[in-house]
């Protein structure tokens, strides 16, 4: 068989992730929480189940989910989705990412992708025929930026999409007012759609707002907004997720979505949409994680580590230039070996492996564990 997806292999996660578990090694690598979510969650669950909501919903999600996503976006972003033609439940982020490009971008079509950027857009694109333009954030003293400029003069008139991630894995920077504006600059007056992918919408710190297309009419007018349950409310395997598009652009998802997954299972998404019904907990997980993110951040003062701005997300990317030049990939496999703690290579998020000697932990663990490995990070 011929490969459509020449340069796919088995992704950094998994591969680090078994790395960690082969050595022993505390792992700071794949981005998952290793607490558990809130009791009654996994009871809201149950009662659904219990209460018979165990056949097909909606093609689009279980209306009453669909509901409390559109009053979610409506309070907090001040955007009003409509219920019935501009929410699909998805079967987690990953799938709303790559149905959207595949029911938008035709073959020869260009995606405008910032890199680093999280592994599934590259093949997505390739699979729907489109080809990937690569613009490559900025890395200074403060950390990541996108070079809007250089953003600006990638556009083609056979740009289809780009590609937006904010807060940003792996980098954990944030897209702020500017950076929307400049965006908004950028695609005015021409017909390119936008692909946000906000997963980490309820995951930015300081006291700073998150900045969803869905805050601007104007961007909103053209995108398709990606959320996770499994991010916002600790349960990354339920792959539950969202996606929020103006009805004409959801029309078409709706024709790949039909026919990729038909729709996303029923007990989560009912016991999900009565857990929503009480906004603490995710009003409450910036305050959360910021916490987390201080103390791993405390622990490596001192260090030889370079600790890089995370604004946003559960990662804090650092750069290890002070104790090795080796490349990233093969630090990373020598912490979790040597150190034995678990950490994922940024290079990973290039296509052609770029090397800026900096490597990504994810801090979205318990106390003890982070404590752990700070401790062993110490030594290094
Ligand atoms: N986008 C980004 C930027 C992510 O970090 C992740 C999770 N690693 C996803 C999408 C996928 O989310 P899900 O698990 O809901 O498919
Ligand atoms: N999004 C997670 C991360 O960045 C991993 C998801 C996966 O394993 N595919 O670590």
């Amino acid at each position: 068989l011929t490969t459509r997806l020449p340069a796919v292999g088995t992704t950094v996660f998994t591969r680090m992730s078994a790395l960690a578990v082969q050595h022993g090694a505390v792992n700071l690598g794949q981005g998952f929480p290793d607490f558990a979510c809130e009791p009654k969650l996994v009871d809201m669950v149950t009662e659904a189940m219990k209460a018979g909501f165990n056949q097909y919903p909606l093609l689009a999600g279980a209306p009453v989910l669909r509901q409390a996503i559109v009053d979610k976006i409506a309070a907090i972003y001040g955007h009003q989705y409509d219920v019935n033609s501009e929410i699909t439940v998805t079967s987690g982020a990953t799938q709303a990412l790559t149905t959207t490009i595949l029911c938008c971008v035709h073959p020869g079509d260009e995606v405008i992708v910032i890199e680093p950027a999280y592994d599934s857009y590259l093949p997505a694109i390739e699979l729907a025929g489109g080809v990937p333009v690569l613009v490559q954030m900025e890395v200074g003293a403060d950390g990541y930026s996108v070079p809007w400029d250089k953003l600006t003069r990638a556009v083609t008139p056979k740009t289809r999409l780009i590609v937006v991630n904010t807060p940003h894995n792996p980098t954990g920077s944030v897209l702020r007012a500017a950076d929307m504006q400049a965006l908004a600059d950028i695609v005015r007056g021409t017909n390119i759609l936008i692909l946000s992918d906000e997963v980490y919408e309820h995951m930015v710190y300081d006291g700073e707002r998150h900045e969803s297309m869905s805050r601007y009419p104007e961007l909103a007018a053209r995108s398709f907004v990606v959320s996770s349950f499994g991010k916002t409310y600790h349960v990354t395997g339920w792959k539950v997720g969202y996606v929020a598009a103006p009805a004409p652009l959801m029309v078409e998802f709706r024709k790949v979505h039909q026919y990729n997954v038909f729709t996303t299972n029923t007990p989560m998404q009912h016991g999900i949409a009565s857990y929503m019904a009480d906004p603490k907990p995710y009003l409450e997980l910036p305050a959360f994680y910021q916490r987390k993110r201080d103390l791993f951040r405390d622990g490596l003062q001192g260090s030889r580590f370079e600790l890089l701005p995370a604004d946003g997300t559960y990662f804090q990317c650092v750069r290890y230039d002070a104790i090795s030049s080796q490349s990233e990939a093969e630090f990373a496999e020598w912490l979790t070996s040597e150190i034995k703690v678990a950490a994922i290579p940024v290079s990973a998020f290039y296509r052609q492996g770029k090397e800026s000697g900096i490597v990504r932990f994810c801090f979205a663990k318990k106390d003890e564990t982070l404590a752990l490995a700070l401790e062993r990070l110490a030594r290094v």
